[in-house]
């Protein structure tokens, strides 16, 4: 590494000088890895190939363990008990792992230099800029919030990505009832000042919406009695329904419990402005009416978007016209060599079967007859299956068993005739494309995906070796890992008031109090370390018996 002064304005000097990875040390490749989130963190704590070097760079030094932000923003678990210090993680690995503090501005994919700027505020010289050379990169860097330029959004609005948001959160929240409890403020300024706007109802909004519900009414009340009935929780979302990415049964049941429970969902309500004390809304129901409604404290938690230097880079790999990074089934970059891209931050871009028939059918087609056999076919199908992974959702979605049932339902085959040419194989396969969706940008996604990696560089030079794969269609070539395929665990959504919805594979719903037991002990479990297990569990005990702390 080498460190190179420059003012942050002026452009990166490509000059600075480095130090190659060969003068480090000529024997280990040099790994560099981006981030310390779900996707990095699980890349480094499964890598144990002691023939890399590794170089985590990322700007906060520590893991968070996300799931649990909304708790930090009322004050059910504390902050510290949900970071692990990255350097905890690397101390107890045989790789070779460095740390740098530092965020990176600038990917330089065909001379593998990455450019970064230190946090630490250096007063002489600005901040500290150095260069890294990588043998391979991993890009983990996450995603942005997304304000879709909403005027206003970034000024007025609070987010829940990091701990400091969760924190900041947590002290505004408190600050609220304290200004709306001051002898001079007028009715309706109270009102206003209580009343708390959540724009977005995906899993984070409705989590803090009830995090907050149960906050205000299990503690501050309690503590605020004069002002207690001005608070008012309001969620807003553009679509017909709250937490669209479930079961409908998980829907309508936290639509019924918010209202019960008296937090206002208003769906079909688009955010349009935002300013220091109104939130203007486009009502699209109502004919795109637009309303104002004042608030005191708003949260924005409406999706993710894409880091301004990942966009820089996938213009300099010709991915400009893309919206995510995008990156093949062994998540690696498409169009650049050496760099891999997880979690958030990036895309698998799925190879569509038909793209691919003519070049599938002549693989099954082994004695080049021009058709298909069923035996033939059978053959065939594992791979297809294992390749494509929207043919196993299609057939589930179809409820067939496996890919003979699909034969059967094409013309020729139900006909009696043995035999399959390629137009038969393309109608056969010609809707599996359809079942084609996106991984959601979720922790399960991105450790998943950390794993995944981590395997393949343990498993490295064996590749290189022996570099026949078990599948070889169309551009893999000489890749012998098989494709990342995402498993589904599961996913939680508390609603607060000790009941949490959990929607299992195989459609499997349960909602109440059970389910919240179960949530407690999947993410004790979850932790990354028996410290933050400990901590964690400890502050679920002293809010059952003390409450939550309210000082600011
Ligand atoms: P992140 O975890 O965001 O990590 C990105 C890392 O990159 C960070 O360390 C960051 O500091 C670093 N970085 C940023 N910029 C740079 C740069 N320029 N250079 C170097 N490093 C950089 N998912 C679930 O599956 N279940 C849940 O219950 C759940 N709950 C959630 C609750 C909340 C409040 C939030 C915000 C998210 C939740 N998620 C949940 C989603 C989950 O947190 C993300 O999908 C996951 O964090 C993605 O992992 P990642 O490593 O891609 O990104
Ligand atoms: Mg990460
Ligand atoms: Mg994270
Ligand atoms: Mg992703
Ligand atoms: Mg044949």
């Amino acid at each position: 590494v080498a460190y190179a002064e420059a003012n942050p304005e002026r452009k990166l000097a490509s000059s600075a000088p480095v130090l190659t990875s060969a003068e480090v040390d000529n024997k280990k490749k040099k790994v560099v890895v981006l981030g310390t989130g779900w996707a990095g963190t699980s890349f480094l704590r499964n890598l144990k190939n002691p023939d890399y070097e590794v170089h985590v760079i990322s700007p906060r030094n520590y893991f968070a363990f996300t799931p649990l932000l909304p708790s930090v923003t009322c004050g059910t678990v504390e902050a510290r008990s949900i970071v692990e210090p990255i350097r905890n993680i690397a101390r107890k690995k045989t790789v070779d792992v460095q740390f740098s503090e530092a965020a990176c501005l600038k990917i330089d994919a065909v001379n593998q230099k990455i450019y970064c700027r230190s946090n630490v505020e250096n007063n002489l010289n600005g901040q500290e800029e150095f260069v890294v050379d990588y043998d391979y990169l991993i890009v983990a860097v996450g995603a942005n919030v997304n304000t879709f330029n909403t005027p206003g959004v970034v000024e007025n609005c609070h987010f829940l990505k990091e701990v400091e948001d969760a924190q900041k959160i947590r002290r505004t929240v408190i600050d609220c009832f304290e200004r709306a409890s001051l002898p001079a403020v007028s009715e309706e300024e109270r009102k206003r000042i209580l009343h708390f706007a959540i724009v977005g109802g995906g899993p984070t909004g409705v989590e803090f919406a009830a995090a907050l519900h149960d906050f205000v009414n299990e503690d501050l009340v309690k503590l605020y009695p004069g002002v207690k009935d001005l608070v008012k929780i309001t969620l807003l979302e553009a679509g017909d329904h709250i937490l669209n990415m479930f079961d409908k049964r998980i829907t309508a049941f936290a639509e019924e419990k918010f209202q019960r429970d008296g937090i206002n969902v208003k769906t079909g309500s688009m955010v349009v402005k935002v300013t220091e004390k109104e939130i203007f809304t486009k009502e699209l129901k109502n004919g795109g009416e637009v309303s104002t409604i004042p608030y005191g404290m708003a949260l924005w938690s409406t999706g993710v978007g894409t880091r301004p230097f990942i966009r820089d880079f996938m213009s300099q790999v010709g991915q400009a016209n893309r919206r995510v990074l995008a990156t093949d089934e062994w998540l690696r970059v498409e169009g650049c060599d050496k760099v891999y891209a997880i979690g958030d931050c990036a895309t698998i871009n799925q190879r569509k079967v038909m793209e691919d028939i003519a070049a599938i059918f002549r693989k099954a087609d082994k004695d080049n007859s021009g058709t298909l056999t069923v035996e033939e076919y059978k053959a065939v199908i594992n791979d297809i299956c294992e390749r494509y992974p929207q043919v196993q959702v299609y057939l589930k979605s179809q409820q067939m068993k496996n890919m003979v049932d699909l034969l059967k339902e094409t013309p020729d085959v139900s006909k009696g005739s043995a035999e399959l040419n390629i137009e038969d194989f393309k109608t056969a396969l010609s809707k599996v494309d359809s079942q084609m969706k996106n991984l959601p940008a979720t922790a399960q996604v991105a450790a998943q995906q950390g794993v995944y990696l981590a395997k393949c560089f343990n498993r490295m030079e064996d590749c290189e070796k022996n570099p026949e794969g078990p599948l070889r269609f169309r551009g893999e070539g000489r890749h012998r890992f098989r494709p990342f395929r995402y498993k589904h665990l599961g996913q939680f959504a508390p609603l607060g008031g000790e009941q949490t919805a959990a929607q299992l594979p195989g459609d499997w719903v349960s909602i109440g109090h059970s389910s919240q037991w179960l949530w407690y002990s999947v993410y004790t479990s979850k932790q990354v370390s028996w410290r933050n297990r400990a901590l964690v569990v400890t502050d679920w005990v002293r809010r059952f018996i003390w409450g939550r702390d309210s000082s600011r």
